[in-house]
């Protein structure tokens, strides 16, 4: 048995900059990778989809040339080798500094391989066992594949990642983020895209408004979406094209087929294969590890960190834990995640930046709020731009004065959600904003108009 200080499992965005500090506070550290290092968001999520998002973008740009006076001879074309490529070259940037780190660090000993708890505080890898007092878990999720499709040819965010041709007709189920932000993408390089999704709106936990906003935006640019329905299934075609068959509630039948599908409803945990039965590490019913605020396990010693952990499903949510982890045990601090205000970005063109609760989270909790909201289309920089797609809204606490929640849906919304974020987390109320001034003529420059018209919210969330 090999013995260490501690033990990281996974490559994450917790676990990678963990094995570094780990190792800088002198410890020897065992660090598992059964991949790739740098996980999820370098190799197969965040990092290739917004390399994608930047060349769609542009494809964009090259052919609404004319909408601002620029006269582009038609013929501009995605070429997905060299989108792909330029892709795999940044990733691999990235990658090669990471292993040199690791390989060139004599406290980390980098393994290969898949870990599994044998016991408490025991991990097989590779045929080997090692401990550790301390075991840190960081080992992600993965698509989640319904039981109707796993007979179907499909693919996920990773496999569709490493196409080098442009899909004639991509079908996509799941009208949630990772399905349009690769739909508006493909779109943009030439497929015909259709969505597909159970709900009666995309994107369900925004307010209505949002939702109804992007997928017109989508619409507008060509992609089809198909809501609403009971059941979705495929079928892979004799030709081997791909047919999904949907129903409604009353049994109505649209039948669509395409040649490439990708599944996007969802994620789960990477914790089945795991052995955490042997150490008696508890998960809850999806799987998730349980932690506490500190993000320690039931067992002592053993920390959990990441989309793993059911506490965030971001990467800056996994950098966040990593943070709590580092910050509590080498510099006295006590950081907890319910510290955390949730924020996110939904990557689409025009992008949504959003912040804490929307406005139908907080009149379901009967909270006494007063709304703030603005169309693009009556923000000067925005009409300059030619992008007035989109709205800005906030929700502030009646008698606080705190802001609970902001979503910006426009150009540059998610860049300017940071100041939403940022008010929140010093805990100053709104009127900070509302009586800054801000530069001219930007889109910020109206968010402390849209809060000197606060008012309170009409029942429906509209
Ligand atoms: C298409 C897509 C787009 C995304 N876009 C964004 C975005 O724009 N912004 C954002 O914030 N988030 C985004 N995300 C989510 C983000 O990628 C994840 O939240 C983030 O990567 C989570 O990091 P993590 O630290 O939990 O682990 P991960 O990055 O998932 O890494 C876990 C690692 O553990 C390894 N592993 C698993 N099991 C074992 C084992 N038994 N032994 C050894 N190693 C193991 C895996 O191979 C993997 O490398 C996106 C995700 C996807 C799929």
């Amino acid at each position: 048995m090999k013995k260490f200080d501690a033990i990281v499992i996974g490559s994450g965005q917790a676990g990678t900059p963990l094995v570094f500090r780990l190792a800088k506070a002198g410890m020897q550290v065992a660090f598992i990778e059964k991949k790739h290092l740098g996980g999820t968001c370098l190799n197969v999520g965040c990092t290739p989809t917004k390399t994608y998002v930047a060349s769609a973008r542009r494809m964009w740009d090259a052919q609404h040339g004319e909408d601002l006076g620029i006269e582009i001879p038609d013929g501009a074309v995605a070429n997905m080798k060299k989108i792909k490529d330029r892709k795999d070259a940044l990733i691999k940037k990235s990658v090669d500094g990471i292993t040199k780190g690791v390989t060139d660090n004599e406290k980390i000993t980098y393994i290969k391989g898949e870990a599994k708890f044998k016991a408490e505080k025991t991990i097989e890898v590779n045929g080997e066992l090692l401990t550790a007092p301390e075991i840190y878990i960081n080992v992600g999720g993965r698509p989640f594949v319904p039981k109707d499709f796993e007979k179907t040819c499909f693919l996920t965010n990773e496999s569709l990642l490493e196409l080098d041709k442009i899909p004639e007709h991509l079908l996509i189920v799941g009208g949630s983020y990772i399905g349009l932000e690769f739909g508006q993408m493909f779109k943009r390089f030439g497929a015909e895209v259709s969505i597909f999704e159970k709900g009666e709106r995309i994107i369900h936990r925004e307010d209505e408004k949002t939702s109804s906003m992007v997928q017109k935006f989508m619409e507008d640019e060509g992609v089809t979406f198909h809501l609403d329905k009971e059941c979705i299934s495929g079928k892979r075609e004799a030709d081997d094209s791909i047919t999904i068959i949907a129903k409604d509630a009353d049994g109505n039948e649209t039948k669509v087929t395409g040649s490439h599908l990708l599944l996007a409803v969802g994620r789960r945990p990477n914790t089945d294969t795991l052995g955490l039965e042997n150490a008696g590490i508890e998960t809850n019913d999806k799987g998730f590890i349980k932690v506490n605020d500190y993000l320690e396990t039931n067992v002592k010693g053993i920390y959990a960190l990441g989309d793993c952990n059911g506490e965030g499903a971001f990467t800056h949510t996994a950098y966040n834990d990593y943070e709590i982890i580092a910050e509590n045990r080498f510099d006295g601090k006590d950081r907890k995640v319910s510290d955390r205000i949730l924020t996110y970005g939904l990557f689409v063109d025009p992008p949504l930046g959003r912040v804490g609760m929307t406005k139908a989270q907080a009149i379901e909790k009967g909270l006494d709020i007063l709304v703030g909201e603005r169309p693009m289309s009556k923000i000067s920089r925005a009409k300059e731009k030619g992008e007035t797609n989109g709205y800005m809204s906030v929700v502030v606490d009646a008698q606080s004065e705190q802001i609970l929640g902001a979503t910006v849906l426009g150009v540059g919304g998610d860049e300017i959600i940071s100041g939403f974020v940022n008010i929140m987390y010093a805990g100053s109320g709104y009127t900070t904003i509302r009586d800054s001034i801000q530069p001219h003529p930007t889109v910020s420059e109206l968010i402390p108009t849209m809060l000197e018209s606060l008012s309170k919210p009409e029942k429906e969330n509209k």
